[in-house]
């Protein structure tokens, strides 16, 4: 079966040659076993087939030993690129399932620390209250609360939540024109003059890398309080693969280093108290209907 279709598929690349038995023909004729027309056949001139014309195809299966010497010489180099392509799609299969920005979700799915949070339209409003709090206090009249909201439900699709939202505080207090002081950073080799920008206060250095992401469009994006609080997920991740899952080392690389800077240590502890506010606020909301404290108290005792 696998000979006849080889024999089909090659009737359309071989060009017969004449030998002492055979002539190429050079008109068209007619094919002596199928009838068919053809230009491209020959015909015999000596033996059996005397006076015989024949297409390509019946031609090659007149000659079954031509087939097979071409089926010898065909099968090492068939051989060798069916091999080298195994070769080729196994270790490209290898290399994708390693390579850590292929898909995003895969290569961080392991760190995630917060997806046992459940948070409910009611949960979400009390986060957006408990910042609204914070934020007049810190006297940020211009904060409205659907200011909050929008990038309170943004930080909600990411993949950590409510540490996204203490960074967010941390960063800008829900500012998503927030502009950092200007710095002296190294980039491409170069010493440039820069300020961090938007809500999560991404550098701009970042700007190429997001775009190729596909997670913003121009630089001016930063400042957008939802694609602000994606950038500021997409570098918070890739300081986590390079933190190794390290959520603490990976929030002191957010700030831009992890030396043991007064600064930063600061910096980490308040995205850590909020962090951490954060969860009580929603840990007592379930526990207000599920478990009344005064049950668990009077049992206790
Ligand atoms: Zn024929």
């Amino acid at each position: 079966m696998t000979k006849k279709i080889f024999i089909w598929l090659l009737s359309f690349f071989y060009r017969p040659r004449g030998d002492k038995y055979y002539v190429l023909i050079k008109d068209k004729r007619t094919c002596s076993v199928c009838g068919k027309r053809t230009k491209r056949g020959v015909q015999g001139i000596r033996g059996p087939n005397k006076d015989k014309v024949f297409c390509v195809l019946c031609y090659l299966y007149e000659v079954p030993d031509k087939v097979d010497r071409i089926l010898a010489k065909l099968c090492t180099p068939l051989l060798n690129i069916f091999l080298g392509l195994v070769v080729i799609i196994a270790a490209a299969i290898i290399a994708c399932s390693y390579y850590p920005f292929s898909t995003s979700d895969q290569s961080v799915a392991l760190y995630e620390f917060g997806n046992e949070l459940k948070i409910d339209a009611e949960g979400k409003e009390k986060i957006v209250e408990y910042f609204y709090h914070l934020t007049s206090i810190a006297k940020r009249e211009d904060i409205s609360r659907g200011q909050i909201r929008i990038q309170v439900e943004a930080a909600l699709k990411t993949r950590f939540p409510l540490l996204m939202l203490a960074i967010i505080y941390r960063e800008s207090l829900f500012d998503p024109g927030a502009l950092g002081e200007w710095i002296t950073v190294d980039y491409k080799g170069k010493k440039i003059k820069t300020r961090a920008r938007g809500n999560t206060q991404v550098l701009p250095t970042w700007t190429e890398r997001l775009i190729a992401e596909g997670i913003i469009e121009e630089e001016r994006d930063l400042q957008d309080p939802v694609l602000g609080v994606r950038s500021g997920e997409f570098i918070f991740c890739q300081h986590l693969i390079e933190e190794k899952g390290d959520i603490l080392m990976a929030t002191k690389e957010f700030v831009g280093s992890s030396k043991p800077d007064p600064l930063n240590v600061q910096y980490v502890r308040d995205v850590f108290e909020t962090y951490g506010e954060l969860r009580l606020l929603l840990m007592s909301m379930k526990e207000e209907g599920e478990f009344p404290l005064g049950n668990g108290l009077t049992k206790c005792c």
